[in-house]
């Protein structure tokens, strides 16, 4: 199963895909995280990228196409995935699709995620995460038991410096224009939309999902 999750900061969207990953045994390739890793590793392609994610800017397309390209011609693949975050653009969707027939791949899915700005902004402001594990914690919504520190690991749970208020609105605008553009794009193929109130409960989301999912395949 192949699927494309799109959906604001904050949107919940990194935790269905996770749990979907899981229920379909499925590979979760999160961009923010693979970036993430890239930038700690200070590998090459992180130190290209860690002035535009830190900032809450979009790393330029021809940098991801590469990066997308490679990582999804990869035997592990082949079984499916949840891109979570990906396509950012019109240009990365485009090529993503491209990418698709080449390999001989078929879209299930693309789900979109739609939230309540003040919510959103909430969400991100009181988030916490493992930066060795990329779990995620919320001050308000999901508190680790013991304030600052990781329920699983006991690793310090930091703030992205992404999350930080003046850089949450920039990215939320960004995702604003380019998640139109996007969902105009996924309209010409109706049948593989799905539209989700992430304003709900992760349970009730995630079983919304499952269902459609399921009953698709
Ligand atoms: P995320 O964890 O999905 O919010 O991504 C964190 C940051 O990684 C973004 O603000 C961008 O700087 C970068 N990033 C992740 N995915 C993409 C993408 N598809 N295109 C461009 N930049 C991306």
């Amino acid at each position: 199963m192949k699927l494309i999750f799109i959906g604001a900061p904050g949107s919940g969207k990194g935790t269905q895909a996770k749990m979907v990953s899981e229920t379909f045994n499925i590979l979760h390739l999160s961009t923010g995280d693979i970036l993430r890793s890239e930038i700690n590793s200070k590998t090459d392609l992180g130190k290209k990228v860690e002035h535009y994610t830190n900032s809450g800017n979009l790393v330029p397309d021809k940098v991801m196409v590469e990066l997308i390209g490679k990582i999804i011609s990869e035997k592990k693949c082949r079984n499916g995935f949840v891109l979570d975050g990906y396509p950012r653009t019109i240009g990365q969707a485009k090529s993503l699709h491209s990418l698709f027939i080449k390999l001989n791949f078929k879209l299930d899915k693309v789900i979109f995620f739609y939230i309540d700005e003040e919510i959103l902004i909430e969400r991100l402001s009181g988030r916490y995460v493992n930066p060795k594990t990329g779990a995620t914690y919320n001050l308000k919504y999901n508190p680790s038991i013991k304030e600052g520190i990781c329920d699983v690991d006991s690793t310090k749970l930091i703030r992205r410096v992404d999350d930080e208020p003046n850089k949450v609105k920039d990215r939320l605008n960004i995702y604003k224009i380019e998640s139109d553009s996007l969902r105009k794009y996924y309209m010409e193929d109706k049948d593989k939309l799905l539209e989700i109130d992430a304003n709900n409960s992760i349970k009730s989301i995630n079983e919304k999902i499952i269902k459609n999912l399921s009953y698709d395949d």
